[in-house]
């Protein structure tokens, strides 16, 4: 983390341990947050590995995930909002045009809900928005072993943790309590308040 700046990502509070809005109804979760996600996929963040995240909105996570994987990986960062994966794209930029040009990152736009065949299978998937149940076909994307860490559930959210071992079995873990903004429909979350 010490190596991508968040100044780049986050102009406002940049070195706050807290959510900051990045507009359009997301907000950069707090490094905090950043750096437990990062702990608990260390292991499938290695160097050549492939990675997904999910809601990935300023690109910051995205980009700490491609300083791990290295040249050798990629990883796919998806979001529902146009302007969010621009915004992503253009802060990546700043400091790691390389990475967008050598496909080390890519950032595309689609409903994360259905993860992100075209690039499948995954060694991990981050979710940066919590889904409303366990998400079987985020599972169904994962390489055996792979690790997917997900915020789930609606008032009650916990970070969920499925492990699919080598032999495609699924372990599931929970982690911790939490406060994400939901997974849903870009349409619902354009017209959401920003205020919060
Ligand atoms: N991880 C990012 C953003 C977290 S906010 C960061 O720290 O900067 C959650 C993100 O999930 C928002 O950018 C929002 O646009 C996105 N999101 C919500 N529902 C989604 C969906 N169905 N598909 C893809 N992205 C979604």
């Amino acid at each position: 983390m010490k190596k991508i700046d968040r100044k780049d990502f986050c102009p406002h509070f940049s070195y706050e341990d807290a959510p900051q809005s990045i507009s359009y109804g997301a907000t950069i979760s707090a490094p905090h947050m950043h750096a437990y996600a990062l702990e608990h996929l260390e292991k499938y963040l290695q160097p050549n590995m492939k990675v997904l995240d999910i809601g990935s909105g300023s690109g910051y996570l995205t980009a700490c995930m491609a300083e791990m994987v290295g040249a050798g990986g990629k990883v796919v960062g998806i979001d529902h909002i146009q302007e969010l994966v621009s915004l992503s794209d253009r802060n990546m930029k700043k400091q790691h045009e390389d990475w967008i040009d050598s496909g080390q990152v890519e950032f595309v736009v689609g409903d994360g809900r259905q993860g992100y065949p075209s690039e499948a299978p995954y060694d991990c998937i981050h979710v940066g928005a919590a889904a409303d149940e366990k998400p079987v076909t985020l599972i169904d994307q994962l390489k055996a072993p792979g690790r997917l860490f997900v915020p789930v559930g609606r008032a009650e959210q916990t970070i969920m943790v499925y492990d699919k071992n080598e032999d495609g079995k699924v372990e599931t873990k929970k982690v911790m309590g939490v406060m994400y903004v939901p997974l849903t429909d870009a349409e619902k979350q354009m017209g959401r308040d920003h205020s919060y």
